[in-house]
């Protein structure tokens, strides 16, 4: 068949199936936190293989209307997309995983729903009915999920709902996926991401938790067609043939999940069950030819097989809760970090350091010398600041790499002000709005909304277009001089303060396609090998099949560092 035909079947087929949207639900079983995300996302992974167009939605229960007003050490970063929808941090795994950008309809929370049934309520959009959760909100979902999938460039929608069976929040986006599927009997189906415990005394597998979750799905009318069974280690034939019995679905639905270092490995170990065919067949799909999963595992064995070492430190301040240690408050920028690095062949040794650990008159920077890099990632407020200040200066004056992401951009431009300008009381209006130098200031439309108290969704938000510098360690690194990225920021370069900075040596090498405001800034290579900050987020974009091109080369710099940094002073 010549090409242009073969082209026109495929598009035929996808008209086809667009019109057919076929839904799997991801739900959680048992308990929270085995893995549904990751195993929603390997699952995108998977299909997007064998040449289906998929995409990946999240529905989280909670009443905020968005995850925008969220602090990161409770909920984890929040994550942004191009439409800037502030969003749940699994939407960034979504992405990542499918190599995709997702839109603001696969994003769903109760508050959402929940906002616009009464704002409708309160403009007499129901005919003067009483407005109930059966049927308002749970039908509301309903055209929802449906809307999102008409829109959508994609075939099937994979669609996570938060939280766990059993819990009372995400009942009603069960039930409206319960309708759904009486809509559209052959394209929905339901799977189960469940937990089989070995308790140590008893040393053996249990399946009864994952039996009593499925049956209480069924106690709401939903059946569950597939689990996908966490645990410790694989799941044997005989407990296969246990659950497929006491939860009414064949044996070979049920996929062992055991745990595995790398969760870049999951795709492929899912396949080894064969999930993909089994999805595709209970969707009532026929196999494709698609991309397949080379890429893939290219990336996951060199995840598993690097060996040689960078350091990268990340300075920050959403570190610890209690006696733990969280990294999920940072997870794109440590995503973004492995990505460039394991494309370079080296393995990123990632460390958390708070920023207040050099607020103290005399800090010892020493261990600020052993990195090969330094990161100053996104973050809001005072606490740490002064400290994030003298981990900058000391990364400039001993050319150490520093990559700073917005506030880090931000906090390095103020850092610059004071020491090399000599402007003392530099400050953001974030922190003093009294300062007597604003080197970062608020933008005139955002001061209406704080004024307003209208905190939620004020910020510069989602992707906007950039112009790049010929000649900068920007454009060395992107190859292109128009860029788009996705921002997530209140506060901007004031622009009375440029003409100085600039004629005192820091280069603002991407701005705004109008030169209003300062997107990039960075020193020339002559002078540090990579001083550069970012207003926007470049973490968000970085993906494992097409790393962010200023983190790896910010990585190239940090690899270098000892054989090419000649000794201060001598520069
Ligand atoms: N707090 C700063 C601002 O609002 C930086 C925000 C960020 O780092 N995402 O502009």
């Amino acid at each position: 068949m010549k090409r242009k035909t073969v082209m026109k079947a495929k598009k035929e087929q996808r008209r086809k199936h667009r019109d057919n949207h076929k839904y799997i639900f991801v739900i959680g079983g048992v308990m929270s936190g085995v893995g549904k995300g990751i195993a929603a996302s390997s699952l995108g992974t998977l299909l997007h293989a064998k040449g289906f167009d998929v995409n990946l939605a999240k529905v989280d229960p909670y009443l905020n209307v968005d995850a925008g007003t969220m602090n990161p050490t409770e909920h984890g970063e929040v994550f942004v997309l191009n439409s800037g929808i502030e969003t749940d941090q699994d939407m960034g795994n979504y992405e990542r995983f499918l190599n995709r950008d997702l839109m603001r309809e696969d994003y769903m929370t109760s508050g959402m729903v929940y906002k616009h049934v009464i704002d409708k309520e309160r403009n007499l959009g129901y005919g003067g009915k009483c407005v109930e959760a059966v049927p308002h909100i749970r039908d509301e979902i309903v055209s929802r999920y449906e809307h999102a999938a008409k829109i959508n460039e994609s075939e099937i929608s994979i669609i996570e709902i938060g939280g766990t069976v059993g819990d009372y929040q995400n009942i009603m986006f069960i039930e409206a996926a319960r309708v759904l599927k009486i809509k559209h009997p052959d394209d929905v189906i339901f799977i189960m991401v469940s937990y089989l415990p070995i308790p140590s005394k008893i040393g053996e597998m249990k399946t009864r938790p994952t039996q009593n979750a499925v049956n209480q799905l069924s106690g709401y009318g939903v059946h569950t067609d597939i689990i996908i069974a966490r645990s410790e280690v694989p799941v044997d034939k005989k407990r296969k043939e246990k659950i497929g019995v006491a939860c009414n679905i064949p044996e070979e639905n049920v996929i062992s999940a055991p745990d595995i270092d790398s969760v870049y490995d999951v795709p492929l170990n899912f396949e080894k069950d064969k999930i993909g065919e089994i999805v595709l067949k209970s969707l009532k799909l026929e196999k494709r030819r698609g991309p397949g999963l080379n890429a893939w595992k290219k990336f996951a064995d060199a995840v598993k097989n690097t060996e040689k070492e960078i350091n990268i430190a990340i300075v920050g301040k959403y570190f610890s809760t209690g006696d733990f240690v969280l990294t999920d408050s940072y997870v794109s920028v440590l995503e973004a970090i492995k990505y460039s690095a394991y494309a370079q062949k080296v393995k990123p040794k990632i460390h958390t350091i708070n920023a207040n650990d050099f607020e103290k008159t005399n800090p010892d920077y020493s261990i600020l010398d052993s990195f090969d890099g330094i990161i100053v990632p996104g973050g809001f407020g005072e606490k740490g600041i002064e400290g994030k200040l003298n981990v900058i200066r000391y990364a400039r004056e001993n050319k150490i790499p520093y990559f700073g992401l917005c506030y880090g951009m931000q906090l390095m431009t103020i850092e610059y002000a004071r020491n090399v300008l000599g402007l003392e009381g530099a400050q953001t209006a974030e922190i003093n709005p009294n300062a007597p130098h604003l080197i970062i200031d608020i933008m005139p439309d955002q001061k209406k909304k704080l004024l307003e108290k209208n905190f939620g969704a004020s910020m510069r938000l989602g992707s906007y277009p950039a112009k790049i510098k010929i000649g900068t360690l920007a454009h060395t690194a992107y190859k292109n001089s128009s860029i788009v990225e996705r921002h997530r920021h209140r506060y901007e370069v004031n622009p009375e303060y440029i003409e100085r900075l600039t004629n005192a040596g820091l280069i603002f090498s991407g701005t705004s396609p109008d030169e209003k405001l300062m997107e990039i800034a960075e020193l020339p290579t002559s002078v540090h090998p990579f001083f550069l900050g970012t207003q926007f987020h470049p973490e968000f974009l970085a993906r494992p099949l097409s790393p962010h091109p200023l983190f790896t080369q910010f990585i190239k710099a940090s690899k270098d560092k000892r054989s090419t940094v000649p000794v201060w002073g001598q520069a």
